[in-house]
Order: C-alpha cells, then structure tokens, then sequence
C-alpha cells in the first residue's frame, strides 16, 4: 500500500507518516515547509519515506500507483493563520482540488483533514458533526474556518460527481512532542513560557474553554476512519473539556514552574467553548481517546525541555 500525505513533515502530518510505515505502507510526503520543518520527518529516511518539497495549491504529480491520499498541509496555528491568509485560503480550497484531482487520477481513497473551526464560535454545545456552525467569514480567522467548509464541500463534491471513496475527520485541538515551540497555540506557549520561568500569558479571562487530545489518539481515530466506510465528517478529539487557566494551571504544575499567570487581550473571534460530541466516532470506529491530560502533557513537556535544552 502506498500513501501520499500533504502537509507530512508538520505535527500531525508527520505523526501520521509514522503510523502509516509501522502498518507497512511506504509513504511519499508533500511539504512546502512554510510551517512544516524537515526535522519531524528526518528519522524517516530510508524506511519506505519520500519528502518531496512541493506547494500542493500547484498541482501535484505523483508516479506510480497510490492508494490513498491524506490531506493535512495548512497553516493550523491561529497565529500561522494571521500571519499567511491567503496561502491558508489557497491550501484549503486550490490544495484540496489539487489533492482530490489526485486521488481521482490513481483511484485512491482520500482523507481530509478538517477542523472543529467549521463549527466557528458554536452556538452548540457539545458539537456535534449535524452543527453547521457559526463563523463569521470577513474575520481574522475566517481565512481558516471558510477554507476548510469550501475543501469539506469539495471533498463531498468530489464524492458524489466522481465517486472518489472520501472520509472528513474534524480535528479538535490536539497537541503533543512535534508542536512548534512558536506556533502560538495554548499547549506549546504555555509550556515554553512555564519551562523558561516566563509569565504565561493567558488571553481573556482564561474562562474559555478547549478540550485537548492527544496526538497518538487523534492517529489512531483518523486511521479508523481511513480505513472505515462513511463519508460524512467525524469528529476525532477528546470530550474532556477545560478552561484556558486550568490547561494554564496545570501545566505550571506538571512543569515544576515558578511562572505566574498574566492575562493579555483575547484575539478577535476567539471561541468561547468547544467540545467534540463523539458519538459518531465511537460508534462507526469503535474510537475513543485513552491518554489522559497528564500523561499526554508530560510526554509534552519531555519533548520541549529537549528542544530548549533544559
Ligand atoms: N491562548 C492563550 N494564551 C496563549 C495562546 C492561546 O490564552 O498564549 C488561548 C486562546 O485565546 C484560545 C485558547 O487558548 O482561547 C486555545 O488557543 P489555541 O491557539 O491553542 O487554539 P484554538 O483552539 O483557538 O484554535
């Protein structure tokens, strides 16, 4: 079995690579390593894994057979986001049917990675895959939320005009050892800001709310669904739901950090709330998240206290 997966030298993407050789697929990775970085996937070399450095809103070309196309390249990051709108715009819609085109062509199954940023700043709570959401598309984070409903749309346009076998996992915030130390998001801020004895710096309140999976589980519920038969979007993440000052809290704690909690503006559109309902994914994929916060943060906090050398 061969796969091709964009976006492969990213956190997740690069997880997946992983996942994919230990099951004996070779792989060829696509990155044009805006966000990704070479050394995710470095230990790869030579072990069925191919990085091709290419920028998948151009078309792809791939030889040889392929049996299933994964979809993950994106800025992910709100501050990757703001910072490249429209390349995150181009790799969600022009990447998508690049990618879909693709799968077309070799008859493979593709796998789209989405985004619980479908749901916007949900009006419903626990999501649920039914929730259409509530984004607002001329904000900073529009550029991200539309992409992903335009490539949801095309990936089931792609289904029913051309029959191409198509699954859409809606990804909740995941983190785990990959992240960059930059990326701005919660987890790696958090854990750079309480490893260096920084202030860490909590946006609002800090009484909005996230539920945070574990990368190794996130892997497992996107190969179920690969390898499942729905096409309608699932949500993969972990129902345990928590503020921003007890992800905060808790990982000064984890991290034997002296750091104090400052509280900084909370950025426009931010999302109050969010929860995945996985009813879905436990009943079509028999999946369910087994590592628990602590665990999953320390493993974390490992990878971090490696790369800063402390
Ligand atoms: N956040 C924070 N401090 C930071 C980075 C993020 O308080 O240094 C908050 C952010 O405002 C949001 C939550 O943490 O409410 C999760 O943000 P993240 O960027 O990780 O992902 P999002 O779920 O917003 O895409």
């Amino acid at each position: 079995m061969r796969a091709v997966v964009t976006g492969a030298a990213g956190f997740i993407g690069s997880h997946l690579c992983d996942a994919l050789l230990a099951r004996g697929f070779t792989v060829v990775g696509l990155d044009n390593l805006i966000t990704g970085d070479l050394t995710n996937v470095a230990h790869l070399t030579g072990r069925g894994f191919e990085l091709v450095r290419h920028d998948v809103t151009r078309q792809i070309a791939v030889d040889g057979p392929v049996d299933v196309v994964l979809h993950w390249a994106s800025p992910a990051s709100p501050i990757d986001y703001l910072e490249l709108p429209i390349q995150t715009l181009k790799v969600g819609s022009l990447g998508t049917h690049n990618a879909l085109g693709l799968a077309l062509a070799k008859g493979a199954r593709f796998v789209l990675a989405s985004t619980s940023e479908v749901y916007g700043d949900p009006l419903e709570h626990p999501q649920k895959e039914t929730y259409w959401g509530n984004v607002n598309p001329i904000g900073p984070r529009g550029v991200y939320d539309e992409a992903k409903r335009f490539a949801e749309a095309m990936t089931l346009a792609y289904h029913r005009s051309h029959g191409v076998d198509t699954r859409i996992v809606r990804i909740f915030n995941t983190y785990g050892p990959r992240m960059r130390l930059r990326d701005g998001r919660a987890v790696p801020a958090f854990m750079s800001q309480a490893l260096r004895g920084e202030d860490v710096t909590v946006f609002g309140d800090g009484t909005q709310t996230r539920s945070f999976c574990y990368v190794s589980d996130l892997v497992d519920g996107v190969l179920r669904l690969m390898d499942a038969s729905t096409h309608e979007p699932v949500n993969i993440g972990n129902p345990h739901e928590i503020t921003i000052e007890e992800i905060a809290r808790t990982i000064i704690r984890l991290v034997g950090s002296r750091s104090r909690i400052v509280y900084r503006p909370l950025p426009v559109d931010d999302p109050r709330q969010r929860r995945p309902d996985i009813t879905r994914a436990r009943t079509l994929l028999g999946w369910e998240p087994t590592v628990g916060l602590d665990t999953g943060l320390l493993q974390t906090v490992d990878y971090f206290k490696a790369k800063l050398g402390v």
